[in-house]
């Protein structure tokens, strides 16, 4: 569960979340399109404590993300609350970032042994089955540069969810791919949605994809959500206008 409370970003004057409210329930997909500059990626981006915001709050499973309660005041988290709560959180990006002097499988090894503690033979246990779950199993000895961008983004997946999150971000996580390989990675989020077990946000401009699989759909305008409703409400009878003008541009 996600919820962000009044929460404002800036740089310098440029305000790129206005006051923002925005609430994801637990193994909910909710979406978010908008057009370029509108604060999209910055939402993820202060998920993953990677943005400080201004003000505001943003609550993990029902904890503030940066901050912890002392003496019925909220106070800047420490690094141990700081931790536990971005462990709760797993991101793919564009580019995949996969560690590129380790293999499929040392990849997804890596987060679990290294930050949770766990045994390596459990952790290359629960690595190759979800190796397994994205259709990676095969390639499992092969490094990074040996793969195509569609199966380097499969086994980022796999390794994000190789530390348990709560919560998945994928922020255009299509965009660098050919388009042969979108599908085979659209294929994994649909399954994931299937599943229902995780807390899902995206942002993506792929509109067909989002229609399809968001249980939600946010439109985001100058850093707050204009318009926000069911997949087919919002792109067939959006009310905003800003909503309208939007997809008649990109549809
Ligand atoms: P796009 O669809 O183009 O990726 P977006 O909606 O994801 O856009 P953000 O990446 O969240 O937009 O950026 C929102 C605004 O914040 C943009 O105007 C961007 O130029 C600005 N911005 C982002 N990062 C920084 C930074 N580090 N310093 C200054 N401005 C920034």
């Amino acid at each position: 569960m996600v919820s962000f409370r009044n929460v404002t970003k800036k740089y310098g004057d440029l305000t790129v979340l206005d006051r923002l409210d925005l609430d994801v329930a637990p193994g909910e997909m909710v979406t978010i399109i908008g057009p370029s500059g509108s604060g999209k990626t910055t939402v993820l981006r202060s998920l993953m404590t990677l943005e400080t915001i201004d003000g505001g709050v943003i609550y993990v499973d029902g904890e503030p993300l940066t901050h912890m309660e002392k003496g019925g005041k909220l106070v800047r988290a420490n690094q141990r609350h700081l931790r536990r709560m971005r462990a709760k959180i797993g991101m793919c990006f564009q580019h995949f970032n996969l560690f590129p002097h380790m293999t499929a499988l040392e990849n997804c090894m890596e987060g679990p042994v290294q930050v949770l503690g766990l045994p390596k033979d459990e952790a290359r246990e629960r690595a190759l089955e979800l190796l397994g779950m994205v259709g990676m199993s095969e390639k499992s000895d092969q490094h990074p540069s040996r793969l195509s961008g569609g199966q380097q983004q499969r086994v980022a997946i796999a390794r994000a969810l190789a530390m348990r999150p709560s919560v998945m971000l994928f922020d255009e996580v299509t965009s660098a791919l050919d388009p042969e390989m979108i599908g085979e990675v659209t294929n994994v989020i649909r399954s994931l949605v299937d599943q229902h077990s995780l807390t899902m946000l995206m942002v993506t401009h792929q509109m067909g994809f989002a229609r399809e699989i968001s249980d939600r759909v946010c439109f985001f305008y100058g850093g707050s959500i204009e318009e926000q409703g069911a997949p087919a409400t919002i792109f067939e009878t959006p009310e905003k206008e800003r909503t309208q003008q939007f997809l008649s541009a990109v549809l």
